[in-house]
């Protein structure tokens, strides 16, 4: 392969490619060059051009060579966007590019002459920096390259690529060195933003609680940046205040002390105020001096601790502001866009992890809540799979049952026997599952283990995935043997109770029906007697006759009230909607003779439509109105009153009077068959009418009882429910 010869003007681009901050290796892959041979044009390129800065420039003769290469090399520096300066060797500047003029914000007349420490006196390190590498350069002539920060034009501190090579004289002595400077601001700022998110994410990972992981982001962010100190500020929002909760801090006790007393005090929310304002606003705060800073409160600390700058950004997560971290230098900084951007991921990175801890610790207290409810429930807890197979099954069901489970994991549940369901119950059951719908209280009879079987309840709801897609059933079993045997043994006794309660009410009503005709008998021979042996009779005989007259049409009396009161039962109509009004108003028409005799004064509530036997109903109403016209006082014309109220889902009548009113203890025995309290001379009557009253209820599935204050009236009352469900 030939080999290219490269002329010096060539030669002078490559160079300023690497000057420009391109790799060497990429350079020299580029041109095809070896390293060495590209490190060799360097430095002559170098010399060349810093000797010309250094000695003034000779004319030279046209078509020279070396004079136009170098005239090239000067142009092309001149107006090369990154920053060139040459330096004699007693160490002061001897000039620079315009880059270097706008790089600094400083005129080039006003550098020549000056030395290192001249130019940087208010950044004393940077200073230092430069002048021990100019150093080593004099002893150990050739290139160094090294990163500094340094603050530049605007006040702002920049992350910089000093590169410095000697040059030699006309002697061949070291004359000075020339060097560029490559801003690597944005790469530095990736590097140590990927580095501190980096540094968070595995100090989050390794972390419990936020409190666990702060203090080693905090330091984190300050090590990598050079700021002094942090702290997080939390807001509780049970007592309504935030404070400061951790802090990390350079080893310094003047800042210790200074965290050490924001770490006491709570605050209370609002606008004013550094971390206030960031709390309230969800937006990072600057503050270049604390000190001079009238709404940094703790002002006067910060500055004893010799803090300068401080910025504080918000922990958030969404619009949810959840803290907010504060960090302080302790020189004067300019706000900073990049810092806070990074700070502020570091502080939705925080966000995350708070929301993912409370997430955890709710999906933690979740499970355990599970846990305890199986644990302490009678209840057994089930799987199914999107087949319908039994998948688990929790232990209460073993002891509950008895039943081993073994034999019905991954079965189906219609797989195994069942004694109280048919095909076509299944297949009911089937269908509600193929349409995942819940279902509740399915009862199962199972084989037990002792030959007795087991009644099983099961409850149960489809469960789907995120995708929604359907992935089986679970849910809960009870053992409901108990209730099952004792709702048998219940509905044994009721069947008995209203076999044997049919058959009394038979009784009855054959007894009265088939008595009533022996009376009539004795009834029509005692006339007999009477009519034709009447003149024979002496007047005790016919005293005696009179009684057994007497006794007779009583007893007939009797009958007939019992027969009415068993045919409540026997002869009852359908409920139907009536209207209650009518009903009394037939009801009074009935009592019009006794209401004019006793002059009462009968008022009602207006009263609704209720569903009823009219009939039974009148019978109520007229036998209530009766006993309270029956019963009044001797003195006092009686006062009724037929009320009603909507008592939800029912209606409470009540029938009140003025009368002679009852004694508590018989408030029960007064709704018995033929139970008076007072002898028929007094009053007349057989003891039946409330007997009928509560049965007329009864039947209607209302309530019936008495209100009474012996002497001062009485209030009978009877509930209506408002949806009849058939006779008993
Ligand atoms: P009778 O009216 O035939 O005696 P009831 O069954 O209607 O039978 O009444 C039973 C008893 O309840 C009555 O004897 C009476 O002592 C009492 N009683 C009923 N209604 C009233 C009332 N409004 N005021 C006072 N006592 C009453």
């Amino acid at each position: 392969m030939p080999v290219r010869q490269w002329d010096p003007a060539s030669k002078a681009k490559i160079v300023l490619e690497g000057l420009k901050g391109k790799p060497e290796t990429a350079i020299c892959k580029r041109h095809r060059i070896k390293p060495a041979e590209y490190r060799r044009w360097r430095k002559e390129f170098l010399a060349k051009v810093a000797s010309s800065f250094v000695s003034p420039r000779r004319p030279s003769r046209e078509g020279d060579e070396r004079s136009k290469a170098l005239r090239v090399a000067q142009d092309l520096i001149e107006v090369l966007p990154i920053p060139v300066f040459f330096k004699a060797r007693d160490g002061r500047h001897l000039g620079a590019n315009k880059a270097w003029e706008a790089y600094f914000g400083v005129r080039r007349e006003s550098f020549i002459g000056k030395t290192v420490e001249e130019l940087f006196s208010q950044a004393p390190e940077v200073a230092a920096k430069h002048r021990a590498v100019d150093e080593e350069l004099w002893r150990n002539p050739g290139a160094r390259s090294y990163e500094l920060q340094v603050p530049v034009r605007d006040g702002s501190v920049r992350h910089t690529l000093n590169y410095k090579a000697t040059f030699t004289g006309a002697d061949g002595e070291v004359a000075g060195l020339i060097g560029t400077i490559i801003d690597i601001t944005e790469r530095k700022r990736a590097e140590q933003r990927q580095a501190i998110e980096h540094r968070v994410s595995r100090i989050l990972s390794e972390s419990d609680t936020v409190a666990a992981a702060m203090p080693g982001i905090l330091a984190a962010f300050c090590e990598s940046l050079g700021w002094a100190c942090g702290a997080r500020w939390s807001m509780d929002p049970k007592i309504g205040a935030f404070g400061c909760e951790e802090a990390w801090s350079v080893d310094d006790p003047d800042i210790a002390t200074f965290l050490a007393a924001s770490r006491q005090s709570n605050y209370q929310p609002g606008h004013a105020g550094f971390i206030r304002r960031v709390l309230g606003t969800g937006q990072p705060v600057w503050i270049v001096d604390v000190s001079a800073d009238d709404s940094f409160l703790r002002g006067a600390q910060a500055a004893k601790a010799g803090l300068r700058s401080a910025f504080a950004l918000p922990i958030r997560l969404g619009d949810q502001v959840l803290g907010a971290m504060e960090f302080f230098h302790r020189e004067r900084r300019l706000p900073d866009e990049w810092l806070l951007e990074t700070g502020v991921t570091i502080g939705n990175q925080i966000g995350h992890f708070m929301a993912r801890v409370q997430a955890e610790h709710e999906l933690r207290e979740g499970e355990a809540r599970f846990r305890s409810l199986t644990a302490l429930s009678s209840d057994w807890y089930w799987e199914q799979d999107e087949q319908f197979r039994l998948t688990s099954m929790s232990s209460r069901f073993v002891e509950r049952t008895g039943i081993d489970p073994a034999p019905y994991i991954g079965r189906k549940r219609w797989e195994q026997p069942a004694l109280n369901l048919t095909e076509s119950d299944w297949e009911r059951h089937r269908a509600q599952l193929e349409r995942h719908e819940p279902f509740f209280d399915f009862e199962i009879e199972r084989p037990g283990p002792d030959g007795t079987s087991v009644w099983l309840s099961l409850s149960g709801e489809a469960v789907f995935d995120e995708g929604r897609r359907f992935r089986g059933y679970r849910g809960v079993g009870t053992d409901v043997t108990d209730r099952k045997r004792a709702q048998g043994v219940l509905r044994a006794a009721y069947e008995e109770l209203a076999r044997s309660n049919a058959e009394l009410q038979q009784f009855a009503y054959v007894a009265s029906h088939d008595l009533q005709e022996p009376l009539r008998m004795i009834g029509s021979y005692t006339q007999l007697l009477e009519r034709r042996y009447g003149d024979r009779l002496d007047k005790d005989a016919r005293e005696f006759m009179s009684f057994i007259v007497d006794g007779a049409t009583r007893m007939k009396q009797l009958i007939e009230d019992l027969l009415a009161y068993s045919r409540v039962g026997t002869r009852g109509k359908e409920m139907r909607p009536v209207q209650a009004q009518a009903v009394l108003d037939k009801a009074l028409v009935n009592l019009r003779a006794a209401v004019e005799q006793s002059a009462a004064a009968v008022t009602h509530d207006s009263l609704p439509e209720v569903n009823a036997d009219d009939t039974q109903l009148a019978q109520l109403l007229q036998n209530l109105v009766a006993n309270a016209i029956k019963f009044r006082k001797r003195n006092e014309a009686p006062r009724i009153h037929v009320g009603v109220e909507d008592a939800g889902d029912e209606w409470r009548f009540s029938v009140a009077d003025n009368g002679i009113g009852i004694e508590p203890q018989y408030f029960e025995r007064i709704f018995l068959v033929f139970q008076r309290l007072h002898t028929r001379d007094e009053y007349p009557g057989t003891g039946i009418g409330l007997a009928i009253c509560r049965k007329v209820v009864e039947r209607h599935r209302g309530r019936i009882w008495v209100e009474s204050a012996y002497g001062e009236g009485s209030t009978f009352h009877f509930t209506l429910p408002k949806i009849q469900k058939g006779e008993t």
